[in-house]
């Protein structure tokens, strides 16, 4: 093991997460493959490996600290790009079902090569607007955790991602610094659509130093029929 690994590794572990030499060595192969990737669609503007491995997979990682992947069944990421948070949080946590959902065609192309050449098997990848895909009854209503990182504002972001999660279950919005006014702004979108903020955790990256907050919202019962509304409406036009 080289140090960026060893460090990666031992920070999960202090959290309960053991990575086991393969776990480990599919970490090192996205990286790989995310860098030259890279280099002919944007994917990503970090490629120097530790802070990939602080600033992505690290960061993807921490709300498996908040919430329980290892016993959950199904994960939703709305809005993944290069595959964030949701595959590092598969290769941690394999039983997990996880479906993608990105509207940039050529982002689905690279995160099914991941997929593929990682063979990480139960992960399915979208290609559409949320808005579209949680109107279809085979994603509406369905899962256990539904999560966004750097996509929207929490109020129209709600929008795109409360119609995913089952009754009961989790929206965790993955944010950067203090959410406060951002939570204040989303109050009313967040009722409308049968969620309850349950708790904001924060925590800071290991060796940056950033901070972050994952605000973790309930489900408490089916979304109405009338949302999410039609495509670039939520945020546009968020509920506020
Ligand atoms: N979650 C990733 C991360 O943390 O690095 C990517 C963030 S990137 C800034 C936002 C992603 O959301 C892009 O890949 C974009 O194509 C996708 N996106 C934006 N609006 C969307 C929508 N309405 N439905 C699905 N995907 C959307």
């Amino acid at each position: 093991m080289d140090k960026v690994i060893d460090t990666f590794a031992g920070r999960l572990l202090e959290r309960g997460i053991p990575l086991s030499p393969r776990q480990l060595e599919q970490f090192q192969r996205y990286y790989e493959l995310l860098v030259d990737w890279n280099e002919r669609m944007n994917l990503t503007g970090i490629t120097e490996r530790g802070a990939v491995f602080e600033k992505h997979f690290y960061d993807s990682v921490t709300l498996a600290f908040y919430a329980d992947l290892s016993s959950a069944d199904n994960l939703a990421d709305i809005g993944s790009g290069a595959g964030f948070p949701s595959l590092p949080l598969k290769i941690c946590f394999p039983q997990l079902h996880v479906t993608i959902v990105d509207s940039l065609a050529k982002r689905i192309t690279f995160l099914q090569h991941v997929c593929e050449d990682l063979g990480l098997e139960g992960v399915q990848c979208v290609h559409g607007r949320a808005e579209d895909i949680g109107r279809r009854p085979e994603h509406r209503d369905r899962y256990g955790i539904v999560t966004a990182r750097a996509v929207a504002r929490l109020a129209g972001l709600s929008e795109l991602c409360l119609p995913f999660a089952r009754k009961g279950g989790l929206f965790a919005a993955m944010k950067g610094a203090d959410p406060q006014e951002e939570l204040e702004e989303a109050k009313h979108a967040i009722r409308e659509l049968r969620g309850r903020i349950d708790r904001v955790e924060t925590l800071r990256l290991p060796e940056e130093q950033s901070e972050r907050a994952i605000i973790l919202i309930r489900k408490t019962d089916a979304t109405p029929k009338a949302y999410p509304r039609k495509a670039g409406v939520p945020l546009k036009q968020p509920l506020l």
